[in-house]
Formats: structure tokens, sequence, C-alpha cells
């Protein structure tokens, strides 16, 4: 039978024949693949991996991007954003004018071309559009300006991994605003964060918002969006105040330490045979691992460190990273350490810091009677206490908040989730208009830096959050907005003129109704198209059987609950089309 094919407004065929199709799945799950995402999109056949972090986007993968790219799109669009595409080589040139050719880091891809000129494959586009803006904007009259892009971005990370979800070579929107002043900024911070709000939703995928670290900058003036998944790479703490932020960025400055089990004695050496870690340590000395001082060593923007915490927390090292000199900190080896000190590492102290700088957390200060290392081999220091047997030069927040922790805003206890970060905005204030001179006159004549935020969406990494919340041990279960097609027709018996005529005639039916539908049509066993449909998770799939047209009938079944419905075959598509209707509707 010949089917007449229609096309959407954006010119994708609304039908596929999966014989004509190419999407290539398989039976076993891939080595390399540790993410459910990475392996189900592989195995489905939406992706092909290429070399490590960059990856080909089969049909299916490409039209899934496509719908991600549709919905962020129709909501910049709303906002009145302006599209955009900026060049993905860039000049050095404008990196070093920004400072950033020295800050940026390996993950910036640079180099040279036949001209021996210095360029780099754009990680961002600030620059690229801050140019922009200094040339082009003159006055008051042009703001605000809000320009964004959907483009591949390349950041050559060093452990580029979870296929999709942390790559190399990977698609975002990026969105550039400029204002003339901080109420301005402030307006379209807002637009963005509800635009954001807009989309995720529109995506179908349950996610926060997040206060997140926005570094040297400070404020609150940065939030993240985050897919809620328990396989999030992304610690979050939420308490019912309506707090929410990233446990990166999270305060936590008033939480509980031991209470001192006796009077304050005196600093007091003991052996402490082999006890290395403060686990060791804490069973060799009968005491609770919140008694004890750990001392860790990192090399920091201001040279290396000597970072204390209890025994029984985590240092946050964003926290770290911005009290000193906002560069990535980094946790010394115990031969590193060792050759600093010159005592091998669990039995280095604040007391004989040897002229390392001392970083505490405020948690140091209420702690009494705490363990430290004595600074020689196998010994430590019983009762020790702050600014009584050993300083610091520094005491700030340094512990990472975690389930159970105080919240910073009311007291509360927040509450520990995971979550994928697919969406960061970030006010920027005069960042890169001041190191590029992006200005523009005010109405009083006197010229003004251009005040900017940067707004990214990851819609590469959306799309393999949503397989990340969306999926069961048969496979991928896609929220309807992100399917590839919405619905998948199973005949049963392809050799059975009269169930493929059905098959065929619920192909031009729903394809007319402009529901989007793969006709299986493959001679293949009943099984296979049934685990390749669950695979692939198309949301509604049709079957059309022997058995089920003598009853004139057609076995209608959602994939992300598995409920079966039966209805005349008649009104099948149809029924199909109300039913996508209010699924979309609903997000
Ligand atoms: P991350 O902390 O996860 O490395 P980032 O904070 O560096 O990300 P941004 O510069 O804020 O990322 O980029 C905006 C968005 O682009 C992110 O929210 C994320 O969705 C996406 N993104 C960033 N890096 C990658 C990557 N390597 N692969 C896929 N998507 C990415
Ligand atoms: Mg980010």
């Amino acid at each position: 039978m010949t089917i007449e094919m229609k096309f959407d407004s954006q010119g994708q065929a609304l039908g596929l024949r999966l014989t004509e199709g190419f999407s290539p799945t398989l039976k076993e799950d891939p080595a390399e693949a540790e993410v459910v995402s990475h392996r189900l999109l592989i195995r489905a056949g939406f992706i092909r991996k290429l070399s490590a972090g960059i990856y080909s986007l089969l049909p299916l993968g490409l039209r899934s991007t496509r719908k991600v790219e549709l919905i962020v799109r129709r909501e910049m669009n709303r906002t009145g954003a302006l599209e955009v595409l900026l060049p993905a080589v860039q000049p050095g040139e404008l990196w070093k004018e920004s400072g950033r050719w020295e800050h940026y880091g390996q993950e910036l891809l640079r180099f040279r071309d036949r001209h021996d000129r210095d360029c780099v494959i754009g990680p961002t586009h600030e620059e690229v559009v801050t140019d922009i803006a200094r040339r082009e904007i003159r006055s008051w009259r042009d703001l605000p300006l809000n320009l964004y892009q959907i483009q591949t971005k390349f950041r050559d990370e060093i452990r580029p991994r979870f296929g999709l979800m942390r790559g190399r070579e990977f698609i975002m929107k990026d969105a550039y605003s400029f204002d003339a002043d901080e109420a301005g900024a402030d307006r379209s911070y807002q637009a963005m964060h509800e635009a954001y709000r807009r989309i995720f939703r529109g995506c179908g995928l349950r996610f926060a918002v997040v206060e997140a670290d926005s570094g040297a900058i400070g404020g609150s003036y940065s939030h993240e969006f985050m897919v809620l998944a328990e396989t999030g790479e992304n610690g979050l703490v939420f308490c019912e105040c309506g707090y929410a932020a990233n446990q990166e960025k999270a305060e936590l400055k008033t939480y509980a330490t031991l209470a001192p089990e006796e009077p304050a004695g005196p600093l007091t050496e003991v052996h402490t045979p082999g006890c290395r870690h403060v686990g060791e340590l804490a069973a060799f000395l009968k005491i609770p691992l919140g008694r004890i001082i750990k001392a860790l060593l990192f090399e920091t923007g201001a040279g290396p460190v000597m970072a204390l915490i209890p025994g029984d927390r985590e240092i946050n090292p964003v926290k770290l990273k911005n009290a000193f000199g906002g560069v990535e900190p980094r946790l010394l080896t115990p031969e590193e350490a060792e050759s600093i000190t010159g005592v091998p590492m669990g039995f280095v102290g604040p007391v004989k810091a040897g002229g390392l700088k001392v970083a505490a957390d405020l948690g140091i200060g209420r702690l009494k009677n705490g363990v430290v290392g004595a600074g020689r081999t196998d010994f430590h220091y019983l009762h020790a206490e702050l600014d009584r047997d050993f300083t610091a030069d520094l005491s700030l927040d340094l512990a990472l908040a975690g389930e159970g922790d105080p919240c910073p805003r009311c007291g509360g206890r927040l509450a520990a989730k995971r979550g994928i970060e697919v969406g960061h905005i970030f006010k920027l204030g005069v960042k890169y208009s001041s190191a590029l001179k992006a200005a523009y006159a005010r109405p009083d004549g006197e010229e003004g830096l251009l005040v900017m935020g940067c707004y990214g969406v990851g819609i590469g990494r959306t799309l393999a959050a949503a397989v990340e919340q969306n999926h069961d041990r048969d496979g991928i279960a896609w929220p309807l907005p992100l399917a590839p097609y919405e619905a998948a027709i199973l005949p049963l018996q392809v050799q059975n003129a009269a169930v493929a005529a059905a098959a065929e005639k619920l192909f031009q039916e729903l394809i007319d109704l402009g529901v989007e539908t793969v006709l299986d049509d493959r001679d293949e066993r009943p099984g296979l198209k049934f685990k390749d449909a669950d695979l692939i998770g198309y949301p509604f799939r049709l079957t059309v059987s022997e058995k089920n047209l003598s009853a004139g009938e057609a076995e209608l079944r959602f994939r992300a609950t598995g409920e079966v419905v039966r209805m005349p075959l008649s009104q099948a598509a149809a029924a199909l089309r109300r039913l996508r209707d209010e699924g979309l509707a609903f997000n």
C-alpha cells in the first residue's frame, strides 16, 4: 500500500516505516557505558560513539534532539530573545582580551591556522557576543537585547563520560542579555528563569531550580535547573521553607559539633601506631569520628593550604576554591604532602603546621577536646583546641552540607537529593563588558557599561537526563514531548494480508491526524518487535494481530505505565490522537 506522507512545519516526516528506517538496536549493553542513559541511547540506536566524548546522532537521536531544540527555541522566542548563530571557530585574540586565554585551562581547545594565528573552538560564546555588542549597540535605545543560539560547543573535558551527558562536543543553547543597568539585568534574568521553567516543564521532566555557586562574583545570582534523578552527578539540598541549593553552594555555618566529653584537659601526645586514617584512629582511641580534626593538604590558588574539618565531615572544594583565588584546589597526593611536611599524611596537624597556611572550618572553633596529628609519625595530640593549642590563618565555612544539616535560611532540616544540571542561568554584571569595553550612551549622554547575563541549556544533556529519569529494565520510556515518534504500530503477522492492510490503514490515519508514527512492517517475530518498541520507548504502542483483528480490535499499550486498553480498530487512531493531545497539554 502506498502511503501519503505528511510533514510538520519543521519539515519532519510524520511517519516512518521501519523497513526504510535506520535505527540499529543492540541486544547487549555496550561495555563502555557506565550510566543508564548512555547505555540505552546506544542500544536503542539513537547515538554512536566516534571517539572519546564525541558522538554521532542517528535519525532517532536527531529527531529527539530537534524536539528539545524546538521547545527551547519556542520559549526563548516567547521572551523576545533573538536567535543568532555565532561562529564555532574564534580568534584567540578575543580570548586574550577577556583574560580567559590564560584562565580557561585545558578545556579550551586551541590551535593555529595556516597564518599562525591563535584560534579556539568555542566552549562558550561570551567573548564573541560581547564583541558584537560593543560594535553594534550604540545607545540605551538599543537595550535591552537578548541574543541566543543553539550551537555545537567543544570543551576538552579531561574525563568525558556518560555519553551525551558529559561530552567534549555537545549542543548547547546559550543566550546573552544586555541591559542598561542592574534593574534591567534583573528583569532579563527573571524572564530567563521563567522561560527555563517552561522549557523543562515542556519537556515533560521533573526538575528543581537551585541556587548555584557563582564563584568569585558572589551573590545569589546564579541558578541551576536540575533534572531530579538518583544517578545525577550533583548533590542538592532542599528545605521545606523553599530553600534549594546545589550542595556546592549551600552554606553550613552552624551545624552542631560534639560537646566536650570531659573538662578541657591539657594538650597530650599519645602513641597511635599506624593510625593514618580517621577511621583507624577513631577505632584505636575509641572515640567518635567527629572528635578528630582531619587535616588535608591542598594546592590552591594561594599555594599549599592545610584545611581542617571535623572527622565526620567532608570538605566542599568549591568553598575552598572561592576562598583561595578562584582556582580549582587539588588535593595533594600522600607523597606530595609528605614531601612538604616531612610527616606521613594522617599524622600531620595544625599544632606543628610548619609554616603552612591553615584554613579551619567553622566547626573546628566549636570543637573542644579535639584530636589532631602531632606532626610526627605515629603520634597524635588529645585535647586540642583552636586558638589555645593551634591557630588558623582563616576560619571559614568549608563543610559540605547534606541530609539533616541545618537550613541556612530557616534553621530547619535539609533533605538531600541528586540531580543532573541541564540549565544554568547566571548574572554576569560587567565582567565581560568591562574587559572588552562594551559601552553604550545613556540618556544623559554619559557612557555606561552593558550589564550582562548568560544562560545555558545543555540540549544533549537534557535528552540524556530525560532517559535517566524515565526508563525501566526494558528500555526508555520517553516523556511524550521528547519521543522521536509518539506511536508505534506493531503488525504481528505481516505475511497475513488482512493484518498488514489494517496496520497500513492505521498508519495513514495517524499520519493524517498529525500523530508521529512508526510502522514496524518488518517481517520479524512479535517478541523482537515488542522488545525493540520497549527499548526505543515510543509512548504509545498499537498492536494489530490476527487475534485482535478477528474481534475488530486494536490493543493500545502505554509505555510509561504498561497499562493496556483494547478499542475498536476503527476508532483507534482518533482515540490515540486524543490521548496524545491530552498528554501534550498536560505539560
Ligand atoms: P558542568 O558543571 O556540568 O561541567 P558547566 O557548569 O561547566 O557544566 P555551563 O557552562 O553552565 O556548564 O553550560 C551550560 C549547560 O551546558 C550546562 O547546564 C549543561 O547542561 C551543558 N553542558 C555543559 N558541559 C557539558 C558537557 N560536557 N556535555 C554536555 N552538556 C554540557
Ligand atoms: Mg553550570
